[in-house]
C-alpha cells in the first residue's frame, strides 16, 4: 500500500505521563490511528529507551519516533493533529513536560550526535531547545519543554539496521474502564508462550523467581508488552497470551531495549547520572547493608579513582557473585553514576559486571613438623613452633602461606530480568544472529474494540 510521497517527516514526542497516568507508546498509538490514511508509514514507530539514570524519569525513560512519508501538503496537518492529541492526552501533572518535535527528510548529524549523548549523558533543555530552533521543522513544547530531549534523541536514534542492534515489543492497552484495576493476563499461557517461542522473546518471565513480566503494575494504559526479536513471533505470541478483560488496541514498536546500545556507546569518565563502562579493582572486600544491599569500594584502572560500586536488593543473586570479590580482583563494571553528597563520592550502581581477573589470595597456617610431619603449634611469642607429637621445636620455622581456592569464574554476569533496565541485553539475546533489515508486517498495530 504505498502511497504517493514528497517529503520523509521525522516525529519525535516524550515526557507525557507521570506514575498516576497516561503512557508516551499509548499517546502514540492514538497519532498513529489518526494519522495512518494520510501518511505511510516508513518504519515501525520506535520506542527508544534514554539514559536510564536521569533522575525525572518517570519509569524507562522512553521516547517516542516515527519515520513517516507523504505529500508537502499533509505536513503541517500531521503536525498539528499530533500536538492536538499530545495536549489533550498528556498527564496534566507538575512533572510531566511534553515535546514534539519534526525534522524534515535528511536528519542532521548535530540531532544523530545529540542522540548518542542522549543515550548516556544529562542534557540540559536550553541545549534541545538549541537544536530544536536550529534543525527542526516544528516543535511544541507544554510546561518546561523538556520533553524535547528525549523527542530530538528518538528521532536521530534511527536504530539502522546495518549498524545497530534492535529488538522489538508488542504493547497491548486496555479499555479505559479497565484501567487501575488488576490486569486479567492468564500467567500459564505466559509461561506456556515463553517455552514455545524462546529464544525469541526475551524477558517475559523473571528466571530466578519465576514472576511474571509483561504487566506493568501502575495505573497506566498497557495491559502488556512482550518483548521479542520479530514482528512475527511478537503477533504469534499475542495469540498465544490468553486475557480475560477487552484489549483496546495494540502496536508493534522497533526498540533499542535489550540491546546494550547505552554501554556501546560510553565511557568509563565519572560524572553524575551518566552511564559507565570501565575496568575497576576492588580494594576493599565487599560489605552487605541493612537490605540487603551490596557495597565495595574499588579504584578505576584508567586513572585511579577511588569510587564505591554497588550492587542492589532487586539484583538478588547478582550480589552473591559480587560478595565474593576481593581485592585485587577487578571486573568491567557497567552501570550507573550517581554522586553521593553525604558520603562525598560517586558510586557506580552496577548493571551487570565481567569478572577479568581474579587475584590469588593467600592465608597464612601453621607448619608441619619436619620429624613427624604433623601439624606444629605456636611455642609462644617470638619462640617458633613446637611438635605436640615428637616435641620438636623450632625458633625458625615460619607460618606457611597456603593458596586461598577462589569460588569464582571469570565471565559476564547479568542481574534476574525483574531486575534488569530496558536497554540491558539479557543472556537469551546473547546467540542470536544479527538481524540486517526491517521486515514489515501487516497488522503492526490494530485497534480491537472501538473506544473513541
Ligand atoms: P515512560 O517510560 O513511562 O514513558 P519515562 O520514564 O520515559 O516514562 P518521562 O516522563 O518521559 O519518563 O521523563 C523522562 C524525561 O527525561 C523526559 O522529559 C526526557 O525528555 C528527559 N530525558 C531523556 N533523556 C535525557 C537525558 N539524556 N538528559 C536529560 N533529560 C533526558
Amino acid at each position: 500500500m504505498t502511497k504517493k510521497r514528497d517529503s520523509i517527516l521525522h516525529i519525535g514526542f516524550d515526557d507525557t505521563d507521570s506514575l498516576s497516568g497516561s503512557c508516551t507508546t499509548h499517546i502514540a498509538t492514538k497519532i498513529i490511528h489518526r494519522i495512518s490514511e494520510e501518511v505511510e508509514f516508513l518504519d515501525y514507530p520506535r520506542l527508544i529507551r534514554n539514559n536510564p539514570n536521569v533522575p525525572w524519569k518517570t519509569r524507562g525513560n522512553g521516547a517516542i519516533a516515527f519515520t513517516l512519508g507523504l505529500k508537502n501538503e499533509n505536513i503541517e496537518n500531521v503536525f498539528s493533529t499530533a500536538s492536538q492529541i499530545i495536549e489533550d492526552l498528556h498527564q496534566k501533572d507538575p512533572n510531566t513536560n511534553p515535546g514534539l518535535v519534526a525534522v524534515k527528510n535528511h536528519i542532521p548529524n548535530e540531532i544523530k550526535q545529540f542522540s548518542i549523548n542522549a543515550l548516556k549523558d544529562v542534557i540540559s533543555i536550553n541545549k534541545a531547545k538549541a537544536i530544536a530552533r536550529k534543525f527542526c521543522s516544528y516543535h511544541f513544547t507544554i510546561g518546561n519543554g523538556r520533553g524535547l530531549i528525549g523527542a530530538i534523541a528518538a528521532i536521530g536514534n534511527n536504530l539502522n539496521p546495518e549498524k545497530e542492534d534492535f529488538s522489538y515489543e508488542l504493547l497491548s492497552y486496555r479499555s479505559p474502564e479497565y484501567i487501575g484495576k488488576k490486569r486479567q493476563v492468564s500467567s500459564e499461557s505466559v509461561r506456556k508462550m515463553d517455552k514455545q517461542l524462546s529464544p525469541h522473546v526475551f524477558n517475559n518471565i523473571d528466571e530466578e523467581s519465576g514472576k511474571i513480566l509483561i504487566t506493568p503494575a501502575g495505573k497506566d494504559p498497557v495491559l502488556y508488552g512482550i518483548r521479542g526479536e520479530t514482528p512475527e513471533v511478537l503477533l504469534e505470541a499475542f495469540d498465544l497470551v490468553h486475557v480475560s478483560e477487552p484489549v483496546e488496541s495494540f502496536c508493534i514498536f522497533r526498540t533499542n531495549q535489550g540491546t546494550d546500545q547505552h554501554f556501546n556507546y560510553s565511557d568509563s569518565m565519572i560524572r553524575n547520572f551518566s552511564v559507565y563502562k570501565g575496568e575497576i579493582e576492588v580494594i576493599e572486600k565487599p560489605r552487605i547493608l541493612l537490605g540487603g544491599h551490596t557495597i565495595f569500594n574499588a579504584s578505576t584502572v584508567k586513572d585511579n579513582k577511588i569510587i564505591d560500586v554497588a550492587a542492589f536488593e532487586p539484583s538478588k543473586k547478582f550480589r552473591e557473585v559480587v560478595r565474593k570479590l576481593l581485592p585485587g580482583d577487578r571486573i568491567m563494571a557497567y552501570g550507573g553514576i550517581k554522586y553521593k553528597q553525604e558520603y562525598q563520592k560517586f558510586t557506580i550502581q552496577l548493571e551487570k559486571c565481567e569478572v577479568v581477573h581474579i587475584s590469588e589470595q593467600f592465608k597464612e597456617e601453621s607448619p608441619f613438623c619436619p620429624n613427624c610431619s604433623k601439624r606444629m603449634i605456636s611455642a609462644g611469642k617470638n619462640k617458633g613452633y613446637k611438635c605436640r607429637k615428637c616435641g620438636h621445636k623450632d625458633r625458625n620455622i615460619t607460618k606457611l602461606r597456603v593458596p586461598i581456592i577462589r569460588n569464582l569464574t571469570r565471565g559476564l554476569y547479568i542481574p534476574p530480568a525483574q531486575a534488569q533496565r530496558h536497554l540491558v541485553k539479557p543472556f537469551r539475546r546473547y546467540n542470536l544472529s544479527k538481524k540486517d533489515n526491517v521486515n514489515f508486517v501487516e497488522n503492526w498495530y490494530k485497534i480491537l474494540s472501538k473506544t473513541q
